[in-house]
């Protein structure tokens, strides 16, 4: 464990989704030695330091100045400072600024060293209930909606399920285009995650669609998953004969387009186990919101 932030260091430093609550003890310690805070906005940070007595100078750090910015910090970097970089929330580098900095800090032989915390993504995985299967992380979809349709028809027959950050103003036109370009299929949407208003739903696009678009407004940061394409997903070879339960229920539920039901049946007659006690270890790995 390292006791002392190291001068001529760059820290990129996870900061809270929402719960501040969430920082962690490291990212607490770095901020408060290093000698310099470069913030995508320093008043949000300000406010952050603030609520830990947090008294370290911070740089404005944000995407239209990250070229200037770089060389600025390159060159304290250079004195001997260290600098943390921080976003408004979660992990610098997953679709905010930061990789351009950490690459020119590297390519100019300073260590880059990463303070892990909160992230949306990790944060909405964790209760996803998608099991190990990998996925596709889009960031943002493209603003303009001829890129975004195109963009998600490229993907219509990804194995993999597709994750994407939204804003609260275009969840219903970007979900309106994911129905459209991929079909009716599973969905998890969070929103407010780690906040007041968390709420986490899961069931059909199409259903969910329908559901969002009574409400009156739609607030928070959203994070959406959509399964893969159950079509696609069927292509992929069956597992061999001696298969086991956890190779066999991975394969049920990733790539046969079968509902749990049918799998427990299925497995307990390949496995000869019964199929209640089956059933009961598929709810461990079944997406939600697509048990049947
Ligand atoms: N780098 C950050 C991270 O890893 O968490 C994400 C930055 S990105 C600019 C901001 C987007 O992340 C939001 O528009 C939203 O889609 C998602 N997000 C951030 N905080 C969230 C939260 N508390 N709940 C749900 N989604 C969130």
């Amino acid at each position: 464990m390292r006791n002392k932030s190291v001068s001529g260091t760059l820290y990129i430093v996870a900061t809270p989704i929402g719960n501040l609550e969430d920082i962690t003890l490291r990212a607490l310690r770095v901020l408060r030695e290093v000698a310099l805070i470069a913030a995508e906005d320093t008043r949000r940070t300000r406010k952050l330091l603030n609520h830990f007595a947090i008294k370290t100078p911070c740089l404005s750090y944000y995407r239209e100045k990250e070229a200037q910015r770089a060389e600025e910090i390159i060159t304290r970097l250079g004195a001997g400072a260290a600098v943390a970089l921080v976003s408004d929330a979660g992990t610098p580098g997953i679709a905010d600024p930061g990789a351009l900095l950490v690459n020119r800090a590297r390519a100019a032989g300073f260590a880059v060293v990463p303070i892990p915390g909160a992230s949306a993504l990790a944060t909405f995985l964790s209760v996803a209930g998608q099991g190990a299967v990998g996925h596709v992380f889009l960031g943002f979809l493209p603003a303009r909606s001829g890129e975004r349709s195109k963009l998600l028809r490229s993907l219509s027959t990804a194995t993999r399920p597709i994750i994407f950050y939204e804003s609260p103003h275009r969840l219903l036109v970007s979900l309106g285009d994911c129905l459209a370009a991929l079909g009716n299929r599973p969905i998890v949407l969070a929103r407010e995650l780690t906040k007041i208003h968390e709420e986490v739903m899961a069931g059909d696009l199409a259903a969910l669609l329908a559901r969002l678009k009574e409400r009156q407004v739609i607030k928070g940061e959203l994070v959406v998953l959509l399964a893969a394409n159950n079509a696609a997903r069927s292509v992929v070879k069956a597992p061999s004969a001696g298969a086991d339960f956890s190779e066999l229920a991975a394969w049920y539920r990733d790539n046969s387009g079968s509902s749990m039901k049918d799998a427990a049946r299925k497995i307990a007659t390949d496995l000869d186990l019964s199929r209640s006690q089956v059933y009961q270890r598929l709810l461990e790995i079944w997406p939600q919101g697509t048990v049947k």
